[in-house]
């Protein structure tokens, strides 16, 4: 949907209440009270009162809009910005864009949605062909400036370590010099503690098909790898054939980086994961 479309769709605020309900609807209503799913709509409070035991549940309650203040037309504008435009946009950028006066509000429905795309990503596997590898992102740990006050303002660095997946599809019948060519589907970027063998195959295990066939180099956090996956084909890749034997993850991991150095800049460690849901 461009920018006219959703104009056209979604002028005022009642617009987007309605679409609202339409989708809640249709994923069906269900009372906390007495578990019941028959329910009136009162459309002058934007709620529904259960038919068995008379429990309001408002419109916002249980969905990303839970306890949010901010108008549904608000999230409808957040929601397309962040799916529909390649670049990501900062919290200020919004605030601005929506002339808003608090900062506080709109940063937190964007990290609301950030962390229900996470769990939508949380709902597939991936499968086929992956590519593996970890990167390290630069965050910033800014709690450590009072012990160290010589560090004051920017924060301490710290390196995040971030376990990329990508399912990679050779394309049948066509070679180049550089060997089949590849194209590229879903994507997974996990934040992860540290890059054990067991932290990593773990992770693979709970994201990726037991059918699928992994590529990755031949460090040792990924030498249990066989055991969850059909078959695991490490290599040695010295370090200027990165991007030519794992392609996809080496320009996933490029974009995501440059992604959070144009636009969000100075990410703590915490919020990573909610930026690379969004990615
Ligand atoms: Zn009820």
């Amino acid at each position: 949907m461009n920018l006219l479309n959703f104009i056209e769709q979604f002028p005022d605020e009642e617009s987007c209440q309605l679409k609202y309900k339409e989708i809640r609807d249709k994923l069906g209503v269900l009372c906390s009270g007495c578990g019941c799913k028959g329910h009136y709509w009162k459309n002058d409070k934007l709620l529904y009162q259960c038919k068995h035991c008379g429990k309001r549940t408002t419109l916002r309650s249980g969905t990303v809009m839970h306890g949010s203040q901010l108008s549904f037309r608000y999230w409808f504008i957040a929601i397309h910005l962040l799916t529909s435009t390649k670049k990501s946009f900062s919290a200020l950028e919004l605030q601005r864009q929506l002339g808003h006066t608090y900062y506080e509000p709109i940063w937190e429905m964007l990290h609301k949605l950030r962390e229900v795309m996470g769990r939508r990503d949380g709902e597939y596997e991936l499968s086929g062909v992956i590519e593996l590898d970890e990167g390290f992102f630069t965050t910033i740990r800014k709690d450590e400036e009072k012990a160290n006050p010589l560090k004051r303002g920017r924060g301490s660095q710290k390196k995040s370590k971030i376990l990329v997946m990508v399912e990679s599809i050779p394309i049948e019948g066509k070679t180049t010099k550089r060997g089949k060519p590849r194209k590229v589907g879903h994507l997974k970027m996990i934040v992860i503690d540290d890059l054990k063998a067991k932290t990593i195959t773990k992770k693979v295990k709970e994201k990726v098909s037991k059918n699928a066939i992994s590529d990755s180099d031949s460090s040792t956090s990924y030498v249990n790898l066989k055991d969850v996956v059909k078959e695991h084909k490490p290599k040695v890749i010295p370090k200027d054939k990165v991007s030519e034997m794992l392609p996809w993850v080496h320009l996933a991991i490029s974009n995501a980086k440059r992604l959070l150095l144009d636009i969000h800049h100075d990410v703590k460690p915490e919020y990573l994961q909610g930026y690379l849901n969004e990615f």
